[in-house]
């Protein structure tokens, strides 16, 4: 069985489905979240409110979703 490459899972942070590299949460470093939790919680830790996240998110995914992931 082959571990590289894509594999799906659930986020615990916020309940969604993805696939890809997941992030090691900075809140207790052991959970594995999402890319874009992953991000989140990058972006909370230098005090950018939760809307600026999301469209800080919405820039990435723009920028990213023609790219192979
Ligand atoms: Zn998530």
């Amino acid at each position: 069985m082959k571990i590289e490459g894509k594999r799906t899972a659930i986020c615990p942070r916020c309940g969604k489905k993805y696939t890809g590299r997941p992030a090691l949460s900075r809140t207790d470093n052991k959970t594995y979240i999402c890319p874009d939790c992953g991000t989140r919680e990058a972006l909370e830790s230098i005090g950018v409110d939760e809307k600026e996240q999301e469209e800080i998110l919405a820039t990435i995914h723009s920028h990213t979703e023609h790219k192979r992931i």
